[in-house]
């Protein structure tokens, strides 16, 4: 017999970490650990199932697809088995030795960066530690696995700390078994009827039949049997008054891969020429990897059967953080993804799948604020109010978002799912109630663009909008610029930029002839402002936007906005030099004493004009040209000024 050493790997750095925080922070929820490995198992299960369809033999003898859990008191050990794909040796050291998921990265950044326990946990459930939370309960871990169509085998041993060995072995049968040697501290997980009730409760939904050894005596005589212990059925065939609350929301962390509660679902059956049933969840926090379009999304079977997960034929990108699952009676069952991508009834599940999720995330917006009984730390009850929709909005509104701009027959629906902290500064509103807020003169929903909140917030172009109480929303987020180039108006009100165009205020006979004065008033002014800054300004004029800062720069309607021209410059395109119109507030001293210097030709003239521009740049957040040159101006003010 020869005798092959095992191989010594050292685990990838991040799973080092990632076990060590396992182990610390959660202590406390280390059952869920039966969970994740028989979501494993699960998913093992279709995995084979899916490439049976195209090739039976892989079945062989062995038919029954299934998971089987033992325990042995004597031994301390907790062992689960399934017939599903295995893994080869390859597979065995990329998949348990490495964190292939990305956004392990980021998790272990912000990890780092925070600290509490309970941060921890939900930051971990976030992304998910699925096999080794395995050494939550156990101190060593055997996996065996053989992968299906091999007749090799491999046997896998860590104790967590010094990495993991891998060698051959035998093995009878296709599939995987992993047997955790139980810490002493988790002998509550030898007991059979104690795990018996984990099984029930998190993995009752599990289509596949998870089974128990079971002893009796008859006549004297020991028999051993095999008892399926869940429903094994699957949840989304039940009608939904039989499912409850709870079942959901396991079958949801099953399915994401999430330790959080779902915030929202829908489940609907769909008959007529294409038959389907859905089981769509909106999850409570955006996973690690959301903006890297990678997320696991719907899971596609058909009549029952496993078909692909991460089905992206089904579901739009904006709508990429929806989990579930969706089961066609009308694709066949040998459905390849060149096919689904031409079939008509793929077409037809996208759709109902868009539907269902839109008007879902409508319910959610219409709910509003309620109230629940949630349980405080001290264990004490008390009333809490919660807004779901905004909860959402948080955490997922950017990529809904991306829909205004790349799904115009659904433009209308996002539209009304759209929020934005705005003027009036009490949250977030809707489009649709900014509408109910509007004064009877106003031509339209203004909004502005900027850096972040603050830099809206401050912008000079919204003084006189705010003056005369029309709210002005924020659009913060530099995705706003590419809803608004396909966002033109909203129930047929206008979306007008505050720092856009002439902006034609409606103003009153008085309010005119006022204007007209000081038009011709400061004509000389505007005349010399435009000479001095040359071909820096595409014009020069008065402003009726501002009220309490001395100038402005304005942007021609159908120009992009300098916030779409920093970020687009951020992300290294040429952006074009795109002159713009500078605007003087009229009442405004600084523009008072500039009027006396060109009235009395004074030399300063030339430098004022440049450094009113400049800071206007500076008010909308660019840099000017010559920041070096600003700085000496400022400078050489204040000294004069101190003289
Ligand atoms: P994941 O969240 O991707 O499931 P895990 O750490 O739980 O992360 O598992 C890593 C990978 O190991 C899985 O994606 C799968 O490919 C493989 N794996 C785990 N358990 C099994 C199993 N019982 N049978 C086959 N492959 C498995």
């Amino acid at each position: 017999m020869t005798t092959q050493r095992a191989e010594q790997h050292a685990f990838a750095a991040e799973v080092d970490q990632v076990l060590s925080i396992v182990v610390n922070s959660l202590y406390s929820h280390r059952e869920v650990f039966l969970r994740e490995l028989i979501s494993n198992a699960s998913d093992a299960l279709d995995k084979l199932s899916f490439e049976a369809l195209t090739d039976a033999s892989l079945l062989g003898d062995d038919k029954q697809l299934r998971i089987e859990i033992e325990v042995d008191e004597e031994k301390k050990t907790l062992t689960i088995r399934d017939n599903g794909v295995g893994m080869s040796h390859d597979e065995l050291v990329q998949n348990l030795g490495t964190i292939a998921r990305s956004g392990s990265r980021q998790l272990m950044n912000a990890l780092a960066a925070k600290g509490g326990k309970d941060e921890n946990l939900s930051l971990i459930g976030q992304f998910g530690v699925g096999f080794y939370s395995a050494f939550l309960v156990a101190d060593r871990v055997v996996v065996t696995s053989r992968r299906v169509g091999s007749d090799e085998a491999w046997r896998w041993e860590s104790e967590a700390k010094d990495g993991f060995t891998i060698e051959p072995t035998t093995r009878d049968a296709r599939g995987t078994e992993i047997v955790l040697h139980l810490k002493d501290d988790a002998d509550d997980f030898m007991r059979s009827w104690e795990v018996r009730n984990l099984i029930r409760k998190y993995s009752d939904y599990v289509r596949h039949p998870i089974r128990m050894k079971t002893e009796t005596e008859e006549d004297g005589e020991k028999k051993t049997d095999w008892e399926t212990v869940n429903q094994a059925s699957a949840l989304w065939t039940r009608p939904r008054s039989e499912v409850t609350d709870e079942q959901y929301a396991e079958f949801y962390k099953h399915l994401g891969h999430d330790w959080n509660d779902p915030l929202a679902w829908t489940h609907f059956k769909v008959e007529g020429t294409q038959e389907m049933t859905g089981l769509l969840f909106v999850p409570s926090q955006a996973p690690m990897d959301l903006f890297e379009k990678t997320s696991r999304g719907v899971k596609l079977f058909v009549k029952r059967v496993f078909i692909m997960e991460d089905c992206e034929e089904l579901l739009p990108e904006w709508l990429r953080f929806m989990r579930g699952v969706v089961d066609s009676e009308d694709l066949p069952l040998n459905v390849s993804r060149e096919l689904l991508q031409q079939d008509r009834a793929t077409r037809a599940i996208r759709k109902q799948v868009i539907k269902k999720s839109l008007s879902l995330l409508q319910e959610l917006a219409d709910e509003g604020v309620t109230k629940t009984q949630e349980e405080g730390e001290d264990g004490e009850k008390k009333e809490v109010e919660r807004n779901r929709y905004e909860t959402f909005w948080k955490a997922f509104g950017r990529v809904l978002k991306e829909g205004i701009h790349f799904d115009p027959e659904h433009k209308d629906e996002i539209a009304a799912l759209l929020r934005f902290e705005s003027t009036r500064e009490e949250g977030l509103t809707s489009l649709h109630d900014y509408l109910g807020r509007m004064q009877p003169d106003q031509p339209g929903i203004y909004y502005v663009t900027g850096d972040g909140l603050s830099a809206c917030r401050n912008s000079p172009h919204l003084e006189a909008l705010k003056a005369r109480g029309y709210e002005v929303l924020y659009m913060a987020d530099p995705i706003d610029e590419w809803v608004l180039q396909r966002l033109e108006e909203f129930e047929e009100k206008k979306l007008i930029s505050a720092a856009k165009g002439a902006l034609d205020l409606p103003e009153s006979e008085e309010e005119k002839k006022a204007h007209e004065e000081q038009e011709k008033q400061l004509e000389g002014l505007v005349g010399s402002v435009k000479e001095a800054l040359g071909d820096k300004v595409k014009d020069v004029r008065l402003s009726h936007r501002l009220k309490d800062s001395p100038a402005c720069l304005v942007s021609e309607e159908w120009d992009m906005s300098p916030h779409l021209e920093r970020i687009l410059r951020a992300n290294g395109q040429q952006v074009p030099d795109q002159k713009r119109t500078l605007e003087l507030n009229p009442n405004h001293p600084v523009v008072q004493a500039l009027d006396k210097m060109a009235t009395d030709g004074s030399p300063d003239l030339g430098s004022w004009s440049s450094m009113l521009y400049d800071q206007a740049l500076l008010a909308e957040g660019t840099m000017p040209k010559d920041p070096a040159a600003f700085a000496r101006q400022v400078a050489d003010l204040m000294q004069k000024a101190a003289r």
